[in-house]
């Protein structure tokens, strides 16, 4: 049985919809809310997408910017305005993951204007008030309402496109959310059970999407089971499995899904000593040993990537991670403690199975 989600039950900030096609069909959505000069963003790599958009919204689509990039670089972000403001847009279309999303976000914030959101990844960016822009190299977070995007649209057929290795690693990153949403410091009810709802969607309707990544079905479940996670991840604090992947893309150009896929499993036996009953969910969801091999036997069964050494990481660089991922003191439920980082990033970098 597919596991039902209903947004408004635990959101009433956004208009959430999940249905096939939708994106095919946007005027009826952009005329409700008003918008009358879209500007269509999307990166390079979907600009397809952007101009099948564009199209179809006729005389709304008042521009197109094609170029967002990862971790939203505060340059492009700059370059974006100059060209809304040029057009004189009153909503961005953020059609792509979580990059171009970040960009919508970031324009949101700059100018003001609407926000609608096509996801087409599992990241989440689209359910939260927060983004990580990156100057000079560095990358800062900032958390403000007027992020959220408005309007976010669910069409399965626009994740039916993500290939295969995409599609787990995506959904790995959106289960972190939810894993450590499971014990954050300010856990509520509702989050807890908003989470259980995205990891029970995922355990269920990713093994069908890779049976068949065209079933449109399970690509929608999967979906319900992103907006869940997505949705936490904007309503609790994080801990240190985002810590470290944050350390980890921030400062050895790690890629992002690839890298939340790896640590997962790691994180979660760092802490689940400290955390039994509140990550007893995962252990119903996931069985194995514990809650962190569960993840990590389920992660391996769908293809994941197992080993930090394969996204290209040196073993010569892992103190030097280790170093950075303590540097900040930040709320987790066990002590964080050097050498115990060292020997969880040692095994995360060989593929070894967690503790
Ligand atoms: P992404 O948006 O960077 O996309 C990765 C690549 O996949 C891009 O080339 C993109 O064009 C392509 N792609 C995306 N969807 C596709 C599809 N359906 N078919 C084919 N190709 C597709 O990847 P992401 O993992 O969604 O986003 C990562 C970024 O989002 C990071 O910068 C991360 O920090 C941010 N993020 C922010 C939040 C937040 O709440 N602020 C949450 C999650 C992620």
């Amino acid at each position: 049985m597919p596991v039902k989600i209903d947004p408004q039950k635990y959101c009433r900030d956004q208009t959430v919809m999940f249905e096939t096609g939708l994106h095919r069909d946007l005027a009826p959505h952009v005329d409700a809310s008003g918008a009358e000069r879209v500007l269509i963003l999307t990166t390079p790599q979907q600009s397809e997408l952007g101009h099948e958009l564009a199209a179809q919204l006729g005389d709304r689509a008042a521009g197109m910017f094609c170029r967002a990039a990862m971790h939203t670089p505060v340059e492009v972000s700059a370059e974006a305005q100059r060209h809304l403001e040029d057009i004189g847009a009153d909503t961005v279309l953020s059609a792509g993951g979580g990059s171009t999303i970040g960009l919508g976000k970031a324009l949101a914030l700059r100018c003001g204007v609407r926000q609608f959101a096509l996801p087409t990844t599992y990241a989440g960016s689209e359910c939260t008030p927060i983004l990580g822009q990156t100057e000079n190299g560095v990358k800062t977070t900032m958390k403000d309402a007027r992020l959220r995007p408005d309007v976010v649209l669910y069409d399965p057929e626009l994740v039916a496109t993500l290939p295969v290795a995409m599609t787990v690693t995506s959904a790995l990153n959106a289960m972190a959310h939810a894993v450590e949403a499971l014990y954050a410091q300010d856990r509520t009810q509702s989050a807890t059970e908003l989470a259980i709802l995205g990891l029970k969607s995922f355990a269920e309707a990713l093994p069908a999407v890779l049976r068949r990544p065209d079933d449109l079905e399970a690509r929608l479940a999967t979906q319900q089971g992103a907006w869940a996670c997505g949705t936490v991840l904007g309503q609790v604090g994080m801990a240190l499995h985002h810590k470290l992947c944050h350390t980890l893309g921030g400062s050895f150009d790690l890629p992002h899904a690839e890298t939340h896929a790896i640590m997962l499993p790691h994180a979660t036996a760092y802490n689940q000593s400290a955390v039994k009953d509140a990550l007893g969910p995962v252990l119903d969801i996931f069985g194995g040993a514990t809650p962190a091999r569960g993840l990590w036997e389920f992660a391996k069964a769908q293809g994941a990537p197992m080993a930090l050494r394969d996204l290209g990481l040196r073993e010569a660089d892992l103190d030097r991670a280790a170093d950075l991922a303590v540097q900040n003191p930040y709320w987790n439920p066990k002590a964080i403690t050097g050498p115990e980082i060292r020997a969880l990033l040692g095994r995360a970098w060989s593929g070894e199975p967690p503790e």
